[in-house]
């Protein structure tokens, strides 16, 4: 019979493994900002707590983990390709935009650009996608069988790369500190290093080098191959856009940190709407100019042109409270910078189209190679539209009748958006049927639950946990010649594993439901 896992531990040993468990953590920055709930009076903004994270990693198996590693690169070009495709794309959100005021919005910035006459509306030649392709293991009850199965893919903001790398660093710590009682499922090969961190920051070192050569090809600029001894000396730098009071700061500043340490290139953070403060264009090319707010001293003046330009925010209509965020976004798309991503790239990551490419035509249109469909394909879920199509009306049926197969998802981004089982008719009913198409009705996907441990917020709770694995990738494009896309750069980035209690609906970290883990293979 195997042996427990996680093992079993005296209170004397729990209290050991939770003091290394906590100092390790706030020492090497695996920390959120606590919730304004939690510590009201943070008047400095100079508190941290440790993120929500397993005490041990969790097991996922091996076969699938790797699989979802290996068919990254062609979820990159994939998703590189359908952002590219205009008019495939344009079809499919034009029907949405109707009835959806935030895609609409994100589209009217797209055609008020394609519409400007001052030379054209868009300016940059390379699109970057630093993306996230969510998987679950689904076990099937009947047969007994596993499976990898996509649960979501991103294309805007995905987040915690840096804090999963940090995870992984401290379940390889504490099992090598000999603060894990032994067990036999801890090994050096059954606990890989997960390296996002540094992955996808070399994802926007690359962006930033791709940028520089193009502009400026004399210059001929190649990233540093170590660390640099002196400080930044380009003028060129990188932004990231954040939201204002971002909890999950921490995560962020890695990538910059690596990005400052490892490469010697400049990021600079600003808010959405505060990016016309301290930026403006130059025409007729389009330089986005940055002058860092601590430079405005006339005496000091530093003018930066921005390479890229990272969204951490602006995925969600929160983000866009007025009409200036709307200016703000356009103002940004408009510019020479590399965007990650584009508002077509974002558009790319819509829930739609995930429910789209599920069908094996629309995804022949992008993949070309069968092989590489048919290992993306057997990754889908089934997801239905809920329009008049015959597909739809089906769909209507499905959730009407069996709703505690489904999930319905809206076209948002960041969890804490969709509705689930038993709840679909009710909200159904309550909304206007003519918006019913804007959502997709997805197959509920049933993992295995394992035993783990949950630190949040310094609280222990131990039980059973399902686990999320996402998989990160880079990927540079531009216009080919032939009118279809030519990739410069394309890589798998590392992952995150997330577990949520298994009674759970949602597994959102930062929406407060889950909390970040690292895998055992077994
Ligand atoms: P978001 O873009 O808001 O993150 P997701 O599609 O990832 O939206 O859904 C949020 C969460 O809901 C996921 O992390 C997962 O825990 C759960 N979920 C989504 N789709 C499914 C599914 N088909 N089966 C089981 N759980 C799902
Ligand atoms: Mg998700
Ligand atoms: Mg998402």
């Amino acid at each position: 019979m195997a042996a427990a896992y996680p093992p079993t531990l005296t209170s004397d040993q729990l209290d050991y493994l939770t003091a290394s468990f906590t100092d390790y953590a706030l020492a090497h920055g695996l920390v959120v900002r606590p919730p304004s709930t939690l510590t009201p009076s943070n008047p400095h903004n100079c508190l941290a707590t440790p993120a929500p994270v397993t005490l041990f990693p969790s097991p996922f198996p091996r076969a699938p983990f790797d699989e979802a590693r290996a068919i990254q690169p062609a979820c990159n070009e994939l998703y590189a390709r359908v952002a590219h495709d205009e008019a495939w794309l344009g079809a499919l959100t034009q029907e949405l935009a109707r009835i959806d005021d935030f895609i609409g919005k994100l589209w009217a910035v797209h055609t008020r650009l394609k519409a400007s006459t001052d030379g054209g509306g868009y300016h940059h030649k390379y699109s970057l996608g630093l993306i996230r392709s969510d998987y679950m293991v689904h076990r099937d009850p009947r047969t007994n069988t596993t499976s990898l199965r996509q649960v979501e893919f991103n294309t805007i903001a995905s987040s915690f790369g840096a804090l999963a790398t940090k995870v992984s660093d401290l379940h390889r710590y504490l099992w090598l500190s000999g603060a894990y009682p032994p067990t036999s499922l801890l090994s050096e090969p059954s606990l890989p290093r997960n390296t996002a961190l540094e992955s996808l920051a070399d994802g926007l070192a690359k962006a930033h080098e791709t940028y520089i050569n193009d502009v400026a090809p004399d210059r001929n600029y190649t990233l540093p191959s170590t660390p640099p001894s002196t400080g930044p000396t380009s003028d060129y730098g990188i932004i990231f856009i954040v939201q204002d009071g971002e909890r999950n700061a921490f995560d962020q500043r890695w990538l910059e940190y690596h990005l400052t340490h490892r490469y010697g290139i400049r990021v600079f953070r600003t808010t959405l709407p505060d990016v016309r403060k301290y930026s403006y264009h130059i025409r007729p090319n389009y330089e986005l100019l940055f002058v860092p707010p601590h430079a405005l001293d006339p005496q000091r003046q530093a003018v930066f042109e921005i390479s890229v330009v990272y969204f951490r925010a602006g995925y969600g209509p929160a983000d866009y409270p007025t009409q200036d965020e709307w200016t703000a976004r356009h103002f940004l798309e408009e510019s020479r910078a590399i965007k990650c991503p584009t508002i077509l790239t974002q558009l790319a990551g819509s829930k739609k189209v995930q429910q789209v490419l599920a069908d094996r035509g629309s995804l022949a249109r992008f993949v070309k190679d069968e092989a590489i469909a048919n290992r993306i394909y057997s990754t889908f879920a089934s997801i239905y539209p809920l329009d008049t199509s015959p597909a739809g009306l089906h769909a209507r049926k499905l959730a009407f009748e069996h709703p505690a197969k489904y999930v319905l998802k809206p076209q948002r981004e960041g969890g804490g958006n969709n509705i689930y089982r038993e709840k679909i008719p009710e909200f159904l009913k309550s909304i206007d049927e003519e918006t019913w198409p804007s959502y997709i009705l997805m197959e509920l996907i049933q993992p295995p639950e394992v035993d783990n441990i949950v630190m949040r917020g310094g609280e222990m709770m131990q039980g059973k946990v399902v686990g999320e694995l996402g998989v990160y990738g880079t990927v540079i494009w531009k216009d080919g010649d032939d009118g279809g896309v030519e990739v410069v750069h394309n890589s798998e980035a590392g992952v995150l594993l997330r577990t949520k209690g298994s009674s759970s609906e949602e597994g959102g970290v930062a929406a407060g439901f889950g909390c970040i883990d690292s895998c055992v293979l077994v």
